[in-house]
């Protein structure tokens, strides 16, 4: 038997506040930067990744601002951000965000509550509490909302409010289910983990015990990565085959939430967003979840569905589903493989882990050769993933892992000179003297071609790398006519890790 992967192996403990950080439950790193078939050879031998710090860090990730995303969109909630009100800043953008989204596309209506507590440096020294229980009769008395999300900040931790003891004594007088979530900026060097904080929590306290099984609903995990356009044409797809999809937390009411543990599975779009709450539900309410990657391409999502199929039993349906989408896509991308042909490109895939392993084989597929790969961070259960990708591509591709160290990809860039960089649009902005591409929207881009998940989705994909290719004249000026944001000495480094360090 295969062993477990620590995906599988470690036990979630619900009776705990919150969530290990992930350092410590997968043993995730966050950076790296070495050829795959080293990376490879080395995690062999070690059976696990190691460790590098860094003496500079151009940026880093907060994990407030990783759980607040998702968590606002919860659409009778109120958030409170229990920390000084600059940690609030970032959560007001995302008001923005959601409000482009065109109601005719299935959008819910809503009404984002956030609050600051607005810690002060008097509260630092004589503790948070009195401002916490404020905030939450405020959010009460103006929104009464059904749910109200506490999320921490470095302040409420360093100065340790005993956020469970306080909303323990508020929770009996009121309706609203208090839900702590447990995200203060410094508690881990892996931002990620917030992901776990928040599937914590969402699970201990929003979600109720199962009063029947749903077999026709089906959990879908929802990061920002998600598009509108992706939620509206996996939606399209579930209703053909008679099944609901339940986007989480992705504008769900309170309500909506607290029945996901009668769902007949809940399915990845990103194992990095949603093992954690896969892994609890499983273990709490029973749940089943399955690991194939996400409904990317065409061989990805036909496991996607066939596995959605095996624990709903909607085989038949969704075997009509998938000649049905095949039928549609493959003429076409025929059609894209030949306007490639002949075509000498190379690319830079900069992404989440998902998309990290599956855009590399399509590029390869396109004709294109694989010049690195950048995550933002690395789990160990990946390195498998990506050999794999190094075994069908046959590209000894660089692995650059940083957490937003855009000057490091700029020098890999300049080193690599790669004919077209796709890249999450969170990973950092530089000159670029090739082409370049998201390879994913904002969560509220709903036009048609940011759908890029299932079938479908990949002419999209198709689509938008075929068009960066042809115009690659913006880029090229930008290079050309801006200044370098960094020194000549930085790129004459022989490593683009040279401010990292493995101190073990
Ligand atoms: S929680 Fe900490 S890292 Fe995050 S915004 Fe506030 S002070 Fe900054």
């Amino acid at each position: 038997m295969a062993a477990k992967t620590p995906f599988e192996s470690f036990k979630i403990n619900l009776e705990n506040d919150t969530s290990p950080k992930r350092e410590d439950s997968l043993g995730t790193i966050k950076a790296y930067s070495g050829k795959i078939s080293k990376l490879a050879e080395d995690f062999k031998a070690d059976k696990k990744l190691k460790w590098y710090d860094r003496k500079f860090e151009q940026a880093s990730q907060c994990l407030l601002t990783q759980v607040v995303n998702r968590i606002l969109s919860i659409r009778d909630s109120a958030l409170i951000i229990h920390g000084p009100v600059g940690c609030a800043q970032a959560s007001y953008g995302y008001r923005e965000f959601y409000r482009n989204l065109p109601p005719q596309l299935q959008r819910p209506d809503f009404e984002l509550h956030i609050l600051s507590s607005n810690l002060t440096e008097q509260d630092i020294v004589f503790g948070g509490e009195r401002k916490l229980r404020l905030a939450i009769e405020s959010c009460v008395e103006r929104y009464n909302p059904k749910s109200i999300v506490i999320a921490t900040s470095c302040a409420s931790g360093i100065m340790g409010d005993d956020i469970e003891g306080i909303t323990d004594s508020i929770q009996p007088s009121i309706e609203a289910r208090i839900v702590p979530i447990h995200c203060e900026g410094f508690r881990s060097e892996i931002s990620q983990s917030a992901f776990d904080a928040s599937a914590h929590a969402i699970v201990k306290y929003l979600v109720r015990e199962p009063k029947k099984k749903q077999p026709d609903l089906v959990n879908i995990i929802a990061p920002f990565s998600v598009t509108w356009a992706d939620r509206v044409e996996l939606t399209r797809l579930f209703n053909k085959v008679g099944l609901r999809p339940r986007f989480i937390p992705d504008f769900a009411t309170t309500g909506e939430l607290a029945e996901i543990s009668e769902a007949a599975v809940t399915a990845p779009t990103c194992a990095s967003y949603g093992f954690y709450l896969q892994n609890a539900l499983y273990e709490k309410y029973g749940v089943p979840y399955f690991r194939e990657p996400a409904p990317l391409g065409i061989e990805y999502s036909e496991m996607w569905f066939r596995s959605i199929a095996k624990y709903t039993g909607r085989e038949k349906e969704i075997e009509a589903l998938i000649e049905e989408e095949k039928a549609f896509v493959l003429p076409k991308l025929e059609e894209f493989k030949k306007r490639f042909k002949g075509k000498e490109s190379s690319i830079f895939v900069a992404a989440g882990q998902a998309r990290a392993i599956f855009i590399p084989k399509f590029a390869a597929e396109l004709g294109m050769n694989v010049a690195a790969v950048n995550t933002l961070e690395l789990d160990p259960f990946v390195v498998d993933e990506l050999q794999k990708v190094y075994e069908k591509v046959g590209d000894d591709f660089e692995v650059h892992v940083s957490d937003v160290q855009p000057f490091e990809q700029s020098h890999l860039m300049n080193k690599l000179k790669p004919d077209l960089y796709t890249g999450c649009p969170f990973m950092g902005l530089y000159k670029r003297e090739g082409s370049h591409v998201r390879n994913h929207s904002f969560r509220s881009d709903f036009s048609v071609q940011s759908n890029q998940f299932a079938f479908r989705g990949l002419l999209n994909y198709a689509y938008i790398i075929q068009r960066a290719l042809n115009n690659p004249s913006l880029n090229r000026t930008l290079h050309d006519r801006r200044p370098s944001p960094y020194k000549k000495w930085w790129y004459e480094q022989e490593n683009i890790m040279a401010y990292a360090a493995n101190d073990e």
